[in-house]
């Protein structure tokens, strides 16, 4: 296959069970998602530069090139990913719909980039150079293959949508240098950070090179045996604690891991190697179960920006972290290419829904860094003009100390139809449901073209109306995700009840057949294993794919929500996005000591309806759009009079 007839795939394996559709044959044409890619292209790729260039990280390049480096560099030693986000994200903007300013960016910022490349193809602006630390001189801490693992996955994306260009050259001479000097016979060290792996592992699948899987191969095989420095944290924050074949559950960092487990998936995948395959399997099914938030979210752990153990899921303390809703994105696709299990589809559904979309602000200028599950003060309004200092403020904020979150929202939306479709020996399967075309070739040459009507998840209605009619049968596969139990599908007039999973129809198509998924999308009650003892007696809501919240806008007076509880039994009430619950916002007497001995509770709810309200719930993802707010996800019950 070559790569001008993939047409622009983030992840493009060379088997498995599902072959995923890229930029070229799915579109989106509107929607929840269709404005978020508008918002994303007209604004925050030119804020994401502005920022990096006000900062002085795109100027890091320069200084480098002109040989004027020396102490008092702006900026992480990780700010030159940031540079590589974005050109990856303009890259999938341009290949999605050949906009000249995205084209004219990349031009640019390639530009300085290349100028500051190294002769051997070493690529940094914190290291190796006048005044600096010498090279892979603190592997710990350092980020250099951290960047260059973003520099190749900027490459691999330019080269899905637009071909080879000086910045697949500047990525594939930088590959080169990791490959010798990382290489068999070369030092055998890791990077603090993973990044390398899953960007040597595409960029290897691009170019058709096997250097560069091996090389990804070799840096998995090396961590989890005490490769790099201890540290106060423990190895486990890097992941060197244990190799990823044997480890049983993600751990450490929530970012590191996810992004080490995307790229394990990629190199078992390449090498038919299904031990690495099951162990990711295996550490999947376990975090899901016992360390993943009701939002997709992962991370409960501030200190580490890392998984607790299992069922520490605390909400007012969850992390969750933007990137790490983004790497979850990147290991589940991966996993569901490679096994075609829906379950995979699901969480990244629950996570674009419920971690990418709320990080940006509507305007695409502001985004969440950590998406925690209680807000209990109000954050304090940021300054458009200025610096977040801090990931967790419960406001989004223009740019960050630590700005990793807003480039990594920024690449997953510009490509994001890369992750909606995909075909099989049997047809074509839709996955994520947005409003748009696809087109695609089923083995044997045959084309296949349906259009995707849907206001979801505003409605639950999806229609797929076919395009051109196709010789002779194919199967059409619609996600029916876990949540929609008592969906339908209508297929020539017939109406049939789906279980959740997958919903087939094989026939012969014609131009204008019609098949309508019908998703329930009344609001309900999700109740949370009782292990996760710090939501214990709640109760959380959601709609569809979307996870509601109670906001402190909405309480009588703009009360605090720390009394507030809620009344299941009379059920909810459906309102157009979102809904409304029975609630109560009982009184408490201060104590001096918040320990009674008597249960306190129950004097406080009053019988009959006095007190009772009708509570909104809104989606989660808007959160804290209308202003600072108190905000939480899992409600208190009420416990009866
Ligand atoms: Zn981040």
């Amino acid at each position: 296959m070559t790569e001008g007839t993939t047409g622009g795939c983030p992840v493009l394996p060379s088997h498995g069970r599902m072959r995923p559709l890229g930029l070229a044959q799915v579109s989106i044409t509107g929607g929840f998602w269709g404005a978020r890619q508008a918002v994303n292209a007209t604004a925050t790729l030119a804020h994401c530069e502005s920022w990096m260039e006000r900062l002085g990280w795109l100027a890091n390049f320069d200084r480098v090139a002109d040989g004027t480096t020396g102490p008092g560099r702006p900026g992480w030693p990780f700010s030159d990913s940031e540079v590589y986000k974005l050109l990856e994200a303009l890259s999938w903007e341009a290949g999605r719909t050949g906009d000249p300013d995205a084209e004219a960016a990349i031009e640019r910022l390639t530009a300085r980039v290349a100028r500051a490349q190294d002769p051997d193809g070493y690529i940094n602006t914190c290291f190796g150079h006048g005044g600096q630390q010498p090279r892979y001189s603190d592997l710990e801490d350092g980020h250099e293959l951290y960047n260059l693992g973003h520099l190749l996955q900027a490459a691999v994306a330019r080269l899905r949508t637009s071909g080879e260009d000086d910045l697949v050259r500047v990525a594939r001479r930088a590959a080169d240098h990791v490959c010798h000097t990382f290489g068999p016979d070369g030092l055998t060290k890791i990077c603090g950070h993973p990044e390398i792996e899953v960007g040597l592992a595409e960029f290897g699948r691009a170019l058709g090179d096997e250097r560069y899987i091996e090389q990804a191969r070799l840096f998995l095989d090396r961590r989890g045996h005490g490769t790099l420095k201890d540290i106060p944290l423990g190895r486990a924050y890097f992941q060197d604690d244990i190799p990823i074949r044997q480890a049983e559950v993600w751990r450490g960092h929530a970012v590191r891991a996810l992004y080490l487990s995307a790229a394990a998936v990629d190199v078992a995948v390449e090498r038919g190697d299904d031990e690495l395959l099951r162990a990711v399997e295996r550490q999947w099914e376990r975090s899901v179960a016992r360390r993943t938030y009701i939002t997709g979210g992962m991370g409960s752990r501030h200190q580490d920006e890392g998984f607790g153990e299992d069922w520490e899921l605390p909400p007012d303390r969850a992390y969750c972290e933007t990137c790490a809703g983004v790497a979850s994105i990147m290991v589940s696709w991966r996993l569901f290419l490679a096994t075609g299990d829906v379950r995979y589809s699901d969480l990244i559904e629950r996570t674009l829904y419920n971690v990418i979309a709320a990080s940006p602000s509507p305007d695409g200028r502001a985004f969440f860094y950590a998406n925690p599950l209680h807000q209990r003060t109000p954050g304090r309004p940021t300054d458009p003009d200025e610096v977040s200092p801090r990931a967790e403020a419960g406001v989004r904020a223009a740019w960050f100390d630590v700005s990793c979150c807003p480039t990594n929202v920024a690449r997953t939306l510009a490509g994001l139809q890369g992750y909606l479709a995909t075909t099989d020996d049997d047809g074509l399967q839709i996955h994520q449901y947005a409003p748009g075309e696809i087109r695609a070739e089923l083995p044997g040459g045959r084309q296949v073209a349906v259009d995707v009507e849907t206001g979801y998840p505003e409605t639950g209605t999806v229609r797929v109306r076919v395009a051109a009619d196709t010789t002779g049968p194919w199967t059409l596969t619609l996600r029916v995700p876990a949540w929609a139990a008592g969906a339908t599908l209508t297929d020539e007039g017939r109406t049939r009840e789906v279980a959740p999973g997958t919903a087939e129809i094989t026939r012969t198509f014609r131009a204008g057949d019609v098949i309508v998924l019908d998703l329930p999308m009344e609001p309900r009650f999700t109740w949370p294993d009782p292990r996760i003892d710090a939501v214990r007696g709640c109760v959380a809501v959601e709609r569809g794919p979307e996870v509601l919240c109670v906001e402190s806008h909405d309480l009588p007076g703009a009360a605090g929500l720390d009394a507030l509880v809620i009344d299941p039994s009379p059920g909810l009430r459906a309102e157009p996005g979102g809904a409304r619950g029975r609630a109560l916002l009982p009184a408490q007497p201060d104590r001096s000591w918040p320990y009674p001995v008597r249960h306190p509770a129950h004097p406080a709810a009053p019988a009959g309806d006095a007190g009772w309200f009708d509570v909104p719930l809104r989606p989660y993802h808007s959160w804290a759009r209308r202003g600072p707010s108190g905000m939480r996800v899992w409600l208190p019950v009420s416990t009866p009079r």
